[in-house]
């Protein structure tokens, strides 16, 4: 890849090797075989630009497949694009690899890669790859594209907006959790769809795209419901207040961790779901609606933005309840 800095020029070789049919689609990559890439956005748009750096025993298991690191890795960052609204276009990839990472293993690697560029239309232009002695690392950056001016901020929710969320939360922190030992109880199947939704979580590019001018503030959920809209009441300068038995659980969380109060409240601060939490005001109800029927993603109202700060979730009877953690912490 560009800027290789090795000691090992035969394997690194065979790396750029793995790795330049990745960016045969993008005119500005010159096939990895520049110092740099140009990038341009379409006419009247500009780039929206995110990083996320992903840590064997933090973000995954040395024992995930190797497609699903490639496609957890890629789609994290797809995430935080979908979540401001931006076209994916490309992506920087920088690989530090410990010893035990084989040719095998990066060649499952680079094809996990290029079956979600495929599906998600974004390609490889540069990155760069070296050894490490520690835990195996990889940093992506991705870039898409917005007309100008556009991207969904974590700022712009205001007193009286209903709050939203895609799809179901907590799968994947029972999926971990289940990776860690929990969940005899419930079938092979569900067991693997819980772990599907931490190997490999879905973001919601097309749900993104359809919010443009519809939601107030966004973001993708990462560490966690409630920590993340946290940091929309913070930025936004607003309190939410969440109901936490609308917090949307999958049929399998249910019947791994049961549908009660304590069931949504570890879901809501389970981490990894990369959903979409969002703001809209309440006049835009139907149209938030339709577009996640035209996006083909279940949205559901969770609560409320109000004046004041912070976030709270509430009972079925509308009493606020403690919550110790509100989601993971890096530190
Ligand atoms: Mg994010």
């Amino acid at each position: 890849m560009t800027n290789s800095g090795s000691d090992r020029p035969g394997e690194f070789e065979m790396i750029a090797r793995l790795f330049a049919p990745l960016s045969h689609s993008a005119p500005g990559a010159f096939g990895l075989t520049d110092d740099a890439a140009t990038i341009a956005p379409p006419a009247g748009e500009e780039l929206v630009v995110t990083a996320d750096a992903l840590v064997e025993g933090v973000h995954f298991l040395r024992d995930d497949p190797p497609e699903s690191i490639a496609k957890k890795s890629l789609r994290m960052n797809l995430s935080d694009l979908a979540a401001k609204g931006a076209k994916p276009m490309a992506y920087l990839l920088a690989l530090s690899l410990p010893d035990w990472i084989d040719i095998a293993w990066l060649e499952t690697f680079a094809r996990g890669l290029g079956e979600d560029q495929r599906a998600y239309e974004i390609h490889l232009i540069g990155g760069d790859t070296t050894r490490t002695p520690g835990p195996l690392t990889l940093a992506i950056t991705a870039m898409g594209s917005i007309p100008r001016g556009t991207m969904i901020r974590r700022s712009g929710a205001q007193a009286g907006d209903l709050i939203f969320v895609s799809g179901t939360i907590g799968d994947a922190g029972g999926g971990l959790a289940i990776l860690k030992g929990e969940g005899d109880s419930i079938s092979d199947a569900q067991r693997a769809a819980l772990i599907a939704r931490y190997r490999e979580p879905l973001p919601r590019v097309t749900l993104g795209l359809a919010l443009r001018g519809i939601a107030s503030a966004s973001l993708d959920v990462s560490d966690g419901l409630l920590a993340d809209l946290g940091h929309i009441a913070e930025t936004s300068k607003v309190r939410i207040a969440v109901d936490v038995m609308r917090v949307p659980l999958s049929p399998a969380l249910q019947a791994c961790w049961r549908d009660d109060q304590v069931a949504r409240v570890r879901a809501a601060t389970a981490g990894d779901d990369y959903e979409i939490a969002f703001t809209a005001p309440e006049a835009n109800r139907s149209v938030v609606l339709e577009a996640a029927a035209g996006a083909g993603v279940a949205v559901t109202e969770i609560g409320r933005a109000e004046a004041g700060h912070g976030v709270v979730l509430l009972d079925a009877g509308g009493r606020e309840i403690a919550v110790p953690r509100k989601g993971f912490t890096h530190f």
